[in-house]
């Protein structure tokens, strides 16, 4: 996904809403045994402010499918994350993404909020005991 900021400017359109989807990119799924079974969703208002520099506010969701870090059972569950990126033309400052010649591209902050809002581990449920085992007369039905 680009903005063409030259064109939002001879628009007018200072604010707006975007959504979109991008192909998801396993890359930054860093979880072991996980992997993105959807793609990455972004929502989100944008400003364009006076110095051209580009806020946005949304979030970005993913179908995660992988093994529970506890019990490895398949499970499936949406990530959400907060998606906040700053464009600014020129030098960026800490955290802030830089872009030149009036088209920022989105696609690079929405697989770092994706990373960034990954778990530190992937649970079938909160409350998982992890793998089970059989009772201890090694008995089984
Ligand atoms: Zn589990």
């Amino acid at each position: 996904m680009v903005i063409d900021i030259r064109k939002l400017k001879a628009e007018r359109r200072y604010e707006g809403e975007l959504h979109f989807t991008l192909p998801p990119d396993n890359d930054v799924i860093t979880l072991p045994l996980v992997e993105a079974a959807s793609e990455f969703r972004a929502d989100g208002v944008y400003r364009l402010h006076e110095d051209d520099s580009l806020e946005i506010t949304g979030k970005v969701r993913c179908l995660l499918r992988g093994a529970c870090s506890r019990c490895l059972k398949t499970t499936e569950k949406w990530l959400e994350g907060d998606w906040e990126p700053c464009f600014v033309r020129g030098e960026p400052q800490d955290e802030e993404y830089s872009y030149d010649r009036d088209v920022v591209s989105l696609d690079e902050s929405v697989k770092d909020a994706v990373m960034l809002s990954l778990p530190y581990a992937f649970l079938c449920d909160e409350n998982c005991s992890g793998i089970e085992y059989d009772g201890a007369d090694g008995r089984s039905e």
